[in-house]
């Protein structure tokens, strides 16, 4: 065999790490296929089951919950490639927690706590409590997560609920409810009312539109609030064990992406293909009255269909029945 040929086939071999396959498909560099393995057997909770969840299962889609707590092992081998930004994202909270305990600093990092509501047990664990007692987190994200979390901010109301701020500012909505949550399962009146998100971006900044390191800080929901919440949602998971019943996860759960109809047409001053203007519509009536009425021989139509962003990271997208 070629050197070369041994390169190429250890870059795309299945890698077993403590007992756990992981498939890699895409060519990830062995190396860094290994790191992607090795630091997502390092998670310190248990998979969801029946009576026990954790902070991010019971903030998430209900359907995935009841997914998670009848599957208890993992669907099938996860790739590296899926799993590289969070195994970066695990080594860097490592380098944190490091750096901060050194000393007697007086921060607290990597805490698991429990506590039970309705029978059922809610773990969490928070990365930072600092020595003034705020909960800090650390997210390892793309910017499209600062992008999202921007436009929900600029959304919110006095008036919305949580369920409000469940479907229309998804992204704040999801920071809020787990630093609300750890502020819930700490359980201790010193700790203050706020918390924050340490953002650091891993897909850069955008040309500077973006900061790649940022600290945004968020109101927290008072515990009464938060406990109604997670005994609202465990009861409906119970329901629906008990029912045998699924619940369908909503568009803003699935990551809906509306199809987008335009027309572009050859550029009469550089001689490039670019989108007339006032084309672009999300629906297809309307797209075609305008090219009946402003279309021009030799125009292309451009079509993206509708689709489900958030349902191709889903581990349960091979096994979930609900239609797209
Ligand atoms: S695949 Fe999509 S619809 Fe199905 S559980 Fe996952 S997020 Fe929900």
């Amino acid at each position: 065999m070629s050197i070369l040929t041994q390169m190429n086939q250890s870059a795309t071999s299945n890698i077993t790490i403590n007992d756990k396959q992981f498939t890699n498909n895409h060519g990830t560099p062995f190396e860094m296929a290994v790191f992607a393995a090795y630091h997502s057997t390092l998670y310190s909770g248990n998979p969801p089951r029946e009576g026990k969840l954790s902070t991010t299962t019971i903030i998430g889609p209900l359907r995935k919950a009841i997914y998670a707590i009848l599957n208890p092992e993992s669907v099938e081998p996860q790739d590296v490639q899926v799993l590289l930004a969070s195994a970066k994202g695990t080594a860097m909270h490592e380098g944190m927690t490091r750096a901060l305990t050194t000393l007697n600093s007086g921060y607290i990092c990597e805490q698991r706590l429990e506590r039970t509501i309705n029978d059922w047990k809610i773990s969490g664990e928070f990365d930072i409590l600092t020595p003034d007692k705020q909960i800090k987190d650390l997210k390892f994200v793309s910017n499209y997560n600062i992008k999202k979390l921007d436009e929900d901010r600029q959304k919110l109301t006095n008036e919305m609920t949580l369920e409000d701020m469940y479907e229309q500012t998804p992204t704040y909505f999801k920071y809020q409810a787990q630093l609300s949550i750890y502020y819930y399962l700490l359980n201790d009146p010193q700790v203050k009312p706020y918390g924050s998100i340490l953002f650091s971006l891993n897909n850069g900044s955008d040309m500077g539109k973006y900061t790649i390191d940022q600290e945004v800080t968020f109101p927290l929901w008072p515990k009464e609030v938060t406990e109604e919440f997670i005994a609202t949602r465990i009861e409906l998971i119970k329901q629906h064990l008990a029912n045998g019943t699924l619940p369908d996860c909503s568009d803003s759960e699935r990551g809906y992406i509306p199809a987008e109809f335009k027309l572009a047409r050859v550029s009469p001053t550089n001689g490039s293909m670019t989108t007339v203007r006032g084309s672009k519509f999300s629906n297809e009536s309307e797209f075609r009255a305008f090219i009946r009425k402003s279309g021009k021989p030799g125009d292309q139509e451009v079509i993206q269909p509708s689709k489900y962003v958030l349902c191709n990271f889903c581990n349960f997208a091979s096994i979930c029945t609900q239609p797209i």
